[in-house]
């Protein structure tokens, strides 16, 4: 699994953060996503939660074979 986010059309809403605060953090300074490191293979449901509640949509998953 690889996350993208993509900060230009991030709401700042914080969901990501509440969801998986291991990988997502929002910036002090625009209040927007930052992603911290890519999910481990445990935190993948937590990751996949965070991208569906995301209301802008600014949160990609990819699947790829690690
Ligand atoms: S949930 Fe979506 S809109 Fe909200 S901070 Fe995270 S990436 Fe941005």
């Amino acid at each position: 699994m690889r996350i993208n986010v993509d900060r230009d059309i991030c709401c700042g809403a914080g969901m990501c953060v509440l969801t998986a605060p291991d990988i997502f953090d929002q910036s002090e300074e625009d209040g927007l996503v930052v992603l911290l490191r890519q999910p481990e293979a445990a935190e993948a449901d937590a990751a996949r939660e965070a991208t569906q509640l995301c209301p802008s949509g600014a949160i990609s998953v990819a699947d790829e074979e690690d």
